[in-house]
Parts: C-alpha cells; structure tokens; sequence
C-alpha cells in the first residue's frame, strides 16, 4: 500500500528578492516496507524531500499525502502526532540529549507519549537489547562511542513503533566498519520487521542496501533505480 506520496510537489526558497525551486515537480510514493534510499549530491534537495517527509515542512504547490491522507489539510496537532507516533527520526548528529543516560534517551518518546513509566522502561529494555547495548543502559551519551550512539538513537526511533523510520546521513559521523554495522542492522530491521525505510545519502555506496534508489540532482528526480535486495 502507499504510505508517502509526493506529487507534483514544488519547494521555493524565498532569499530577500530571489526566489529558489529546491524542489521541482518531483512525483515520488512510497510503499509500505520499502528500503529506499534518495540518493544525491549535496545540496540536491535531500533534506528538503525529508523534510516533507517528515512532516516538518509543507510544499508550495503540489501535494504531499501521508496513508492517502494531504498533509496541508492536518492541524498542527495532527502533524505534531505523527512525527511523535508514526515516524522515527535517525540523524547524522545522532541528537541524542547529553543529561540523559541511554535508558532515559529511549524512554524518551515513550514519556512524550505519556505511557506508564513501568512499561516504558521495560519498551527500553528491550530495545536495548536489540541494539546490544544493555550493558550500558547507565552510561551517558558521552561516554560511548559514535556507532554505540547511532544503536541509542536507533532504538529511540523504534520506542513508539514508528511506520517508517527516516534516516538522515545515518553513518556521516561514523567510520566506515562502524557504519557498514548501523546498515546491516536498519538493513535487518527492515528484512525481519518489514520496517519502511527511507534514507537519504550522498554516498552511492549506501544504496547498496535499498530495494529503490531514487537518484537525486538539482531538486529533480533524474531516474530510479530497483534492486533486488529482498
Ligand atoms: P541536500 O540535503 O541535498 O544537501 P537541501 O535540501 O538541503 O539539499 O538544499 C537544496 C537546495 O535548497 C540547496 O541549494 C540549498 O542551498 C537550498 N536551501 C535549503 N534550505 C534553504 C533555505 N531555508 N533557504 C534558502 N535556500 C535553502
Ligand atoms: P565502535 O563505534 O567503538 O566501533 P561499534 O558500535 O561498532 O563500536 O561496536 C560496538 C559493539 O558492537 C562491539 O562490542 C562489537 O563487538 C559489536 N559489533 C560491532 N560490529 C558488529 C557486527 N558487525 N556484528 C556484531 N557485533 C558487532
């Protein structure tokens, strides 16, 4: 089933005067359980799509649909559901928050949602566990190590149970070993789970991992890519 659907969809930048198409006319769905990987030089229109994506942002024309449904006709407090409930964030930075230990970093979502303490701390357990970082549930972010950083952020994604997780340059900060390990293990969510996964890149190497490549230039979509990655 469709689970994003971009069509037609125009992004403009106002700079003072000067007007900026970061996006043109850019048709794009996305089906549920999907790996795709937007891939594209800097500057692209990467962010710019995730950010739609994420419902963190509107198009100045064209239509954004999320399970069918145009995002431009959501109240703010719709909007602010979804990013809460329906899609978990992965960024490059990790943006993990520094006064936090990693249980509390995961439970974190869990708490926004106002769920029972006890069930979200056990959630976080879990989770955890999956991202075999149990034995540093007391640790501060700052004593681990980037790809022990990037599995927190991981298992925060996954506390509320997301539809679709959107990472954001996932192994940017992360050296390449490290960052070969944080794919395997989206790449494995998204084969045992049937996880809908939606990274964006510049680094072609990345792609490697996604049933679609949709290949990005100057705020078009130049051709998309399928591979056979089931
Ligand atoms: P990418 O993520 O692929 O690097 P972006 O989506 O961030 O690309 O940016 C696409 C283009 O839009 C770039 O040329 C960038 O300079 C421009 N851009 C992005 N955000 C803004 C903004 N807030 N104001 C003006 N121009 C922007
Ligand atoms: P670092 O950022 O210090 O390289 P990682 O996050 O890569 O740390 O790895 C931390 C832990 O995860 C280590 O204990 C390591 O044994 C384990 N690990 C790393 N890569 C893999 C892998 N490909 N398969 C299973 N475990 C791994």
């Amino acid at each position: 089933a469709s689970l994003m659907h971009l069509s037609g969809v125009w992004k403009i930048y106002q700079m003072g005067d000067t007007e900026f198409a970061a996006l043109k006319n850019i048709d794009l769905e996305i089906q549920t359980g999907e790996f795709v990987v937007i891939l594209g030089p800097s500057g692209s229109g990467k962010s710019t799509i995730m950010n739609l994506l994420g419902c963190l942002d509107m198009p100045n024309k064209g239509i954004v649909q999320l399970n069918g449904k145009d995002i431009s006709k959501m109240q703010e407090s719709e909007l602010a559901q979804i990013r809460g409930q329906l899609i978990g964030f992965i960024f490059q930075q990790f943006n993990l928050i520094p006064i936090l230990n990693v249980i509390e970093n995961v439970m974190l979502p869990l708490e926004f949602q106002e769920e029972n303490a006890d069930y979200s701390w056990k959630k976080a357990e879990e989770l955890l566990e999956i991202v075999n970082l149990s034995d540093k549930k007391y640790n501060l972010p700052s004593q681990l190590s980037g790809g022990q950083r990037q599995r927190v952020a991981i298992a925060r994604s996954l506390a509320v149970d997301p539809m679709v997780i959107l990472a954001d340059e996932p192994t940017g900060n992360l050296d390449s070993t490290t960052g070969t390990y944080i794919l395997d293990f989206l790449s494995e969510l998204h084969k045992k789970e049937s996880k809908t996964i939606i990274m964006i890149t510049h680094d072609p190497e990345l792609a490697e991992y996604a049933d679609r490549v949709v290949h990005i230039l100057d705020g078009t979509i130049e051709r998309i890519e399928i591979r056979n990655n089931k």
